[in-house]
């Protein structure tokens, strides 16, 4: 039987390859979204794979959408936290709200998700939890107070749980993407955007396919030794220690 496999935010930008990638790895997927209907109907016609809606940042919804998962395809044995938004604004502008709708969506989700999944998990001595991180939760980024916070709290959140798992067959990373090419980076002027660019030695935005190919890598069994790290993709614009 096939492995089954969860990725939050799968029908769109990064999400997308890694459902994707998954699939072709031979993977039984489900795709989570979060609002955009026509998107995940488009990404189910063009791949034959199962979408659920549900918000990642509520823990009922998250309770509801496992259940309904676990229904559809049977107990989930690697879950890809990808889900993720942006509210940039400095911190003298950024409003409670932009706050805790990134921490919601970015960080209680990959709370939310682990925990309803690692009953499970645990039970089956077996099992990997990958969550999609930041360039900007490693180096912090101008006005990204709300992002860069959450985004190292998955760091944080990682390399806890790893050691708690680690006996238990589990293995808990991260992939930090630099800048990669998708409707996120879409929102950022194209003057910023040059900017950017500049700035990454491989010179040039990096694809989704190229983070999913970091997830296939920690997704596979033989990789059991790798637990509580976090590859970063970056082109070589931040090496992180
Ligand atoms: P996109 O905006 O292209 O896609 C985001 C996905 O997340 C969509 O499927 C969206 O669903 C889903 N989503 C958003 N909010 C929720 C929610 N509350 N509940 C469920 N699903 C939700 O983002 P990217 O592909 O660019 O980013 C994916 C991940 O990679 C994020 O965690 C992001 O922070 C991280 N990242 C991205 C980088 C980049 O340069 N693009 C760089 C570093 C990290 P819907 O379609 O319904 O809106």
């Amino acid at each position: 039987m096939s492995r089954v496999a969860l990725v939050t935010g799968g029908t769109r930008g990064i999400g997308k390859a890694i459902s994707i990638a998954l699939k072709e790895a031979g993977y039984t997927v489900a795709a989570n979204y979060g609002g955009n209907d026509e998107a995940a109907a488009a990404f189910k016609a063009e791949t034959g794979i199962e979408v659920f809606k549900f918000d990642v940042g509520n823990f009922e919804a998250c309770a509801a959408g496992v259940a309904d998962i676990e229904k559809s395809v049977g107990p989930v044995d690697v879950l890809v936290n990808n889900a993720g938004i942006t509210r940039d604004a400095m911190l003298h502008k950024l409003t409670p709200e932009a706050w805790q709708e990134v921490i919601r969506t970015d960080l209680d989700s990959v709370f939310n998700m682990s925990k309803l999944l690692i009953d499970g998990m645990r039970e089956r001595s077996s099992g990997r939890i990958i969550s999609i991180t930041s360039i900007n939760g490693q180096k912090g980024q101008m006005g990204q107070t709300n992002y860069s916070a959450a985004k190292a709290g998955v760091i944080g959140f990682t390399k806890a749980l790893a050691q708690e798992t680690a006996r238990k067959g589990i293995t808990v990373n991260c992939v930090a993407p630099g800048y990669i090419d998708t409707d996120m980076m879409a929102a950022v002027p194209q003057k910023a955007l040059d900017g950017i660019i500049a700035t990454i030695p491989v010179g040039r935005l990096g694809t989704a396919e190229e983070i999913a190919h970091c997830v296939i890598f920690l997704a596979d069994e033989k990789a059991s030794f790798v637990t509580g790290a976090t590859i970063t993709a970056n082109g070589a614009q931040y090496i992180a220690g």
